[in-house]
């Protein structure tokens, strides 16, 4: 452990990285209705459309969501902008919430039959596999051994690894200057906890939730936390005295809606959606992650995932 002091020397670092968020490639989607789209969104005042009549031949998921009545969807609610529950009042938010929301919407099903339970990063692929939610949500980047147990639609976002350290910490500066003797933090079961532990001499800490960790740096406890970057400017844009985003991202993290393996009806559904809601995309993006005014562009989907 490194010995740093906390104070506001750098404050405007983490603001400049927001830049650093829109680090998408692939085109925006044609301008053509969402499936089963037939009512307009604007009077409820979101960027989707809530669909009527919806028919999704084939699919196990949307037979369990019709039979149920309402849509069971696994998120985050620690990551400001991304996955956030207020505690005070009680809303979420965020650019998977309403990813999320947007997907119940094609379906036919407005926020009152939305059922979100927070599920954390080691949790996911157990959770889609019980049956528990119909879909996931959340930060949750495609890889070749999750997909040995759920599906993926999409992607629908790109980022990539970064680091996060305490504002007047100037000896980490990026992935290559750690040493053995840092503790950089980071969630059990991510992407993340496996490439800093494989990639550098740094010592792990872990724990279910990237918020704990971000306690903990504030504390002392840990030089680093390490996730992928458009979490992490979430953090520093919170605490920009205290915080400070650092360095190059070092992976590629495509995030993907997480659904039960095989249901392929269901998940050329989202697929059509990303690839045809191009201007709802740029909406969310724009209303959640936008604020630093840098122009981020869809990826394609891969109908391979
Ligand atoms: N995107 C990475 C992953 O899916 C890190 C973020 C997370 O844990 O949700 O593992």
């Amino acid at each position: 452990m490194r010995k740093t002091r906390i104070s506001g020397a750098f404050a405007g670092i983490a603001i400049a990285a927001l830049a650093l968020t829109a680090c998408n490639s692939g085109t925006p989607g044609a301008e053509t209705p969402i499936p089963g789209e037939t009512e307009s969104g604007a009077a409820s005042g979101t960027p989707w459309t809530v669909a009527t009549d919806v028919t999704l031949e084939g699919s196990p998921t949307f037979d369990k969501i019709k039979s149920a009545g309402k849509v069971k969807v696994g998120v985050k609610e620690d990551q400001p902008g991304l996955g956030y529950l207020d505690p005070t009042t009680n809303t979420r938010s965020g650019f998977d919430v309403d990813i999320a929301r947007w997907i119940a919407a094609s379906l036919g099903y407005d926020e009152d039959k939305i059922e979100f339970t927070a599920i954390p990063s080691a949790n996911r692929e157990q959770a889609i596999v019980n049956g528990d939610i119909d879909y996931y949500v959340g930060t949750y980047s495609i890889t070749d051994k999750r997909k040995e147990q759920i599906s993926f639609a999409g992607p629908y976002f790109v980022t990539g690894q970064g680091l996060l350290v305490a504002a007047d910490n100037d000896s980490i500066t990026g992935k290559d200057s750690l040493t053995a003797e840092d503790v950089v933090c980071s969630a059990t079961g991510s992407t993340s906890i496996q490439r800093i532990s494989a990639e550098t001499p740094a010592k792990t800490k872990e724990y279910d939730t990237y918020s704990t960790c971000v306690e903990d740096l504030k504390n002392g406890q840990v030089d680093a936390v390490t996730t992928d970057e458009a979490i992490l400017i979430g953090y520093a844009a919170q605490d920009p005295d205290k915080l400070k985003v650092v360095g190059d991202v070092f992976s590629e993290e495509r995030y993907g809606v997480g659904i039960a393996k095989g249901d392929t009806a269901f998940q050329e559904f989202i697929n059509t959606m990303f690839t045809d809601g191009g201007e709802v995309w740029t909406a969310i993006f724009e209303k959640n992650l936008g604020a630093s005014g840098v122009e981020a562009t869809q990826p394609k989907v891969d109908a391979a995932d």
